[in-house]
């Protein structure tokens, strides 16, 4: 263990990772890519719990957008990401990574309810511990859930992976050619300068428990690996 920086981490997959180019539904694929990846970092002895999002299936604010009832719209994404945790758990087990995933809301034939204590368990075993349904309440976020799930668990970080973009900028890369990248910020700076990384929920629970969070581009081979192993290659984010 001599090499890595963090021992404990909680890696925040979007539902977009799970999805391939056209960033809608499962592409198991691209799931094999990804569990690849995370198999070399599991296998480095790294304690790892995820927390699946939802958005390439449903995401409830745009429900709510064309008419639905917004905490109905939230549910229904929720149930998203638990398709989401069983396709990842799917293409987990087939590399050989023991799994568990466990739901916010209750489904005892696909999935162990969320007990805190026996996730903690499971990552001491050796389990990688996939947390579905978010926080099981409406109008809240699956980066809200990684910033819980992490201090609940004493995380040391949030391995934020994100989707062609290498950190945090100050404008859209993909739109603004001149944007520039931060290589540090504080939670703080993300709410004032409104940056849209996170939700602002996320940004003050991680803010108000310390947590330090890494964001980094998926697309890369061998990134997360990198990132645990305290290589600088997106933005950290850490302090007030
Ligand atoms: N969601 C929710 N409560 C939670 C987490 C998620 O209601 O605690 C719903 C919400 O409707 C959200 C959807 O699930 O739009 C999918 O999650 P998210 O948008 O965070 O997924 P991601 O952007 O990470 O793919």
């Amino acid at each position: 263990m001599s090499d890595i920086k963090y021992k404990r981490v909680l890696l925040k997959l979007s539902g977009e990772a799970l999805a391939g180019d056209q960033g809608k539904g499962i592409n198991p694929p691209e799931i094999l890519k990804v569990a690849e990846e995370i198999k070399e970092v599991h296998d480095l002895g790294v304690q790892i719990a995820i927390v699946v999002g939802g958005g390439n299936m449903w995401r409830g604010e745009a429900g709510a957008e064309i008419g639905m009832e917004r905490a109905q719209a939230d549910y229904i994404g929720m149930l998203g990401t638990v398709m989401n945790a069983l396709a990842l758990q799917d293409s987990l087990e087939s590399v050989g990574v023991p799994t568990r995933v466990q739901t916010a809301i209750e489904m005892r034939q696909v999935a162990e309810p969320y007990i805190r204590r026996k996730a903690i368990r499971h990552l001491e075993k050796g389990r990688i511990v996939i947390f579905a349904a978010g926080t099981g309440s409406p109008y809240f976020s699956t980066d809200t859930t990684a910033a819980l799930r992490a201090s609940e668990l004493n995380a040391e970080v949030i391995l934020m992976a994100k989707n062609g973009v290498d950190g945090i900028y100050n404008a859209d890369p993909k739109v603004d050619p001149t944007a520039k990248k931060y290589t540090k910020l504080t939670h703080m700076d993300i709410i004032n300068k409104g940056l849209r990384v996170m939700d602002t929920t996320a940004s003050s629970l991680s803010m108000d428990n310390n947590i330090t969070l890494v964001v980094f581009n998926m697309n890369n081979r061998g990134n997360i690996k990198k990132v645990v192993e305290g290589e600088e290659i997106g933005t950290t984010v850490e302090g007030k």
